[in-house]
């Protein structure tokens, strides 16, 4: 396979004022992400919320520069590129369908509006690429002629992605694009996507905190903690055999309780750590059951072993696993 869009020890900072005194603080949103996104591929990326992935997709959808590192598409940095080659290579969807649609617009100029920017075809062609494209993702050729507040959140969220598609982009990003919606309408959305994605030949990156969304969509997950890519694996290595504590964590956390047994054991004791104020050594360790000597002042390296990434030192063959445990947390 080969990578249609790398991004190398990627970070995004932000100035940020807090507390009483309004002092200047700087957060590391995304912190030296390396990532190659492989084409035909549906990469998941998960993680609680705070953990930098909304920023991550913005940079992969090239609004946001990052502050260090590149992206690169066929050796360019995204950056060089002009807005309609970026255009051409990545189309977002994001969560909110309610919002991320102009509800003065009718749906078939929405749909339409990427076209009209850059300028491609005639009318008569580009309402016969919208056409197509709304039949393509179940939209009624009626619904051209509607505003967003006739339609239901899932029939938005169909017009998010047709206006996604409409370029004919490489890359779709999807940040929580079904997480607005009720459950029923999710898994449609979903498979819709995983449909699209066969027969356009487009790669998918999908962006969620609900790691069982992930598991039925992507073929290969990363799973992102305070800035960081801590475990990255094709899904059905990472569900099998997840070699993260905080990746078991969160799977442990979508198993369904066996009736009687009460609430599963999630293993994440501690409250999300304030990303202003990130713990020292490993990021993870104030909520870590397997915590040990070195974790509190060394920051785990990564480790990769047959596409399989993890960054923990219980991984680490330079570090000494017989080192003591530290106290569990309470
Ligand atoms: Fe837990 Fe230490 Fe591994 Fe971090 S490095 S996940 S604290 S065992
Ligand atoms: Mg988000």
């Amino acid at each position: 396979m080969t990578a249609v869009l790398e991004a190398n020890d990627v970070s995004r900072l932000f100035e940020v004022r807090r507390g009483m005194f309004r002092k200047k603080r700087t957060l590391h949103a995304v912190n030296g992400i390396d990532l190659a996104i492989q084409a035909g591929e549906v990469l998941g990326i998960v993680g609680e919320s705070g953990c930098g992935k909304s920023t991550l997709a913005k940079i992969l959808l090239g609004l946001l520069p990052p502050s260090e590192g590149r992206v690169r598409y066929g050796g360019r940095d995204l950056t060089e590129l002009d807005r309609f080659a970026v255009a051409k290579l990545v189309q977002p969807v994001f969560q909110d369908p309610y919002s991320s649609l102009n509800p003065r617009r009718r749906i078939a100029a929405i749909v339409g509006f990427p076209l009209d920017v850059h300028g491609i075809g005639t009318k008569a062609e580009r309402r016969r690429m919208v056409s197509a494209i709304m039949e393509r993702v179940g939209l009624p050729s009626h619904f051209a002629e509607r505003y967003p507040n006739e339609l239901s959140g899932g029939q938005r969220q169909r017009v998010a992605i047709a206006r996604a598609l409409v370029m004919n982009p490489k890359i779709v990003v999807c940040d929580e694009p079904t997480s607005a919606l009720d459950v029923s309408v999710q898994s449609q959305i979903l498979n819709l996507l995983l449909e699209l994605r066969k027969d356009l030949d487009v790669t998918l990156v999908f962006i969620s905190h609900d790691l069982g969304v992930v598991e039925h969509i992507a073929t290969r997950v990363a799973v992102m903690y305070l800035g960081r890519i801590v475990e990255l694996a094709p899904t059905h290595e990472l569900f099998a055999d997840p070699k993260h504590p905080y990746t078991r964590a969160l799977l442990s956390s979508i198993l369904t309780p066996e009736p009687g047994l009460g609430i599963p054991e999630t293993g994440l004791g501690e409250a999300y750590p304030d990303p202003l104020n990130p713990p020292s050594g490993c990021r993870f360790h104030p909520r870590c059951r397997q915590r040990f000597a070195p974790c509190d002042t060394q920051a785990p390296r990564p480790l990769l072993a047959s596409g399989h990434m993890t960054e923990c030192h219980l991984h680490d063959p330079q570090i000494d696993g017989s080192l003591p445990q530290k106290d569990a947390y309470p």
